[in-house]
């Protein structure tokens, strides 16, 4: 569900034409409608509300500081995965007490900063990091929580680059070793062990792999030792969207399949959900550069490109394109399937392949589904500056980012 939609064959947001934005801000240009991020937080919310978790907005999906304060103030709390993200999550006043920290390789400045804001917890994720929270938290004289992240080793049968819950991958620890320090926390004076993490994989489009995890975490559970400090299990996020043809789950049928698992683990719990709640409340909108024909291919040149939008060059994911405005030129109609394609010089620069798309020179482009993992890894390469981002509000637009200028491109560079 999203407020996205054709009304007599032109797009809007909410209540305004998409083409007037681009013509307002220019393109490429990310434009996002602020009903579709809340009403996917509350679906969330309200799908899980027997249990009332602490839903931790994952700040990676989309970091706008906009769309943050959005969420906290709906009531959610942040997942951050680096001292930049505890950056952002301080701008919008994000109360430290719903902060939720994971990755693989938090550095010793990252993690004193986040001891000091005194966070929620930590998700630690390697034994040689628990040590180094324990030292840091004794010498700035404060008990810390962490969540122990877990690796159930399971298929969460989405792309290998966003698997996280195989033995093969970096993340968390093996059972062995989780439960040998479960059994000796004894020896942290200055970290609790408060809760269990895990996180299998996004885009995960099934409620199987998540009952798989619960049901070995479940297992682990039983085999630890009853004196333990263990108070929540957060299950992180990874749940799919429709980007095509998939048939995701709701929230309501996750909440289904894994609450009688969640209330039989009897812990409190978190969720870190991104995709879910900023996938589809975003769209990349593009200018027409050039349509062009070269032996048996056909081509529709884009000003947006791979810098812009990552996810079908890095993951070969699929994301609808279609025309702002779908009432074609008929003289443009050719059976000839189009790669919608940027400006950068690499051939793997492309938003879609084989479309049946036709449109003229200067017409507008939407590439649906781009409000997670859209801006958030974007970059600058080729020297492109990054597009703004629109938020719309039923019939009002905020820019809450500015195109970047060239200044901006150079301004860490110094010629000697
Ligand atoms: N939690 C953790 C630890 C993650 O690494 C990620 C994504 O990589 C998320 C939550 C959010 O995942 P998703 O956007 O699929 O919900």
């Amino acid at each position: 569900m999203d407020y996205f939609k054709f009304k007599n064959n032109i797009l809007y947001c909410e209540g305004i034409q998409v083409k007037k934005l681009a013509k307002k801000y220019g393109t490429p240009l990310f434009v996002y409608s602020q009903k579709t991020i809340l009403e996917h937080f509350f679906k969330l919310s309200e799908a899980f509300s027997q249990i009332k978790p602490l839903i931790c907005y994952s700040v990676k999906a989309n970091s706008n500081l906009s769309i943050l304060k959005l969420l906290v103030r709906a009531g959610a709390g942040l997942d951050i995965v680096s001292g930049g993200e505890l950056y952002r999550a301080k701008q919008i006043n994000c109360p430290f007490e719903k902060i939720v920290y994971a990755s693989v390789g938090k550095t010793e400045e990252e993690i004193k900063k986040a001891v000091r804001e005194g966070i929620f917890m930590f998700n630690v994720e390697s034994r040689s990091e628990l040590e180094r929270i324990e030292k840091i938290a004794k010498k700035i004289g404060k008990r810390v929580q962490v969540s122990l992240r877990l690796n159930p080793d399971v298929e969460s049968k989405t792309h290998k680059y966003i698997t996280t819950g195989r033995k093969e991958t970096k993340f968390g620890v093996d059972k062995k070793t989780a439960k040998e320090i479960i059994s000796n926390t004894k020896r942290y004076k200055n970290v609790i062990i408060a809760g269990i993490h895990l996180h299998i994989g996004s885009q995960i489009t099934e409620s199987s792999p998540f009952v798989s995890a619960l049901l070995k975490t479940k297992k682990f559970l039983d085999g630890i030792p009853k004196n333990n400090d263990l108070q929540f299990l957060n299950i992180g996020g990874g749940l799919g969207i429709v980007y095509n043809q998939e048939k995701p789950q709701t929230a309501k049928m996750f909440a289904k399949n894994i609450v009688p698992l969640l209330k039989a683990i009897g812990l409190k719990i978190i969720l870190e959900p991104g995709r879910f709640i900023a996938g589809n409340a975003g769209i990349l909108v593009t200018k027409v550069l050039y349509n062009k024909e070269s032996y048996d291919k056909r081509f529709i040149v884009v000003d947006a490109a791979m810098n812009d939008f990552i996810r079908p060059s890095l993951y070969d994911a699929y994301h609808k394109i279609m025309p702002l405005d779908k009432r074609t030129n008929k003289s443009l109609r050719t059976k000839k399937l189009a790669d919608i394609v940027g400006p950068v010089c690499e051939s793997g620069d492309f938003l879609g392949k084989k479309r049946k798309i036709t449109i003229s020179e200067g017409g507008y482009l939407a590439v649906f589904g781009a409000g997670a993992y859209g801006v958030s890894m974007s970059s600058n390469y080729n020297s492109r500056r990054r597009a703004p981002e629109v938020l719309v509000k039923g019939k009002r637009s905020y820019q809450i980012r500015k195109r970047e200028s060239y200044q901006d491109l150079i301004k860490q560079e110094r010629v000697i």
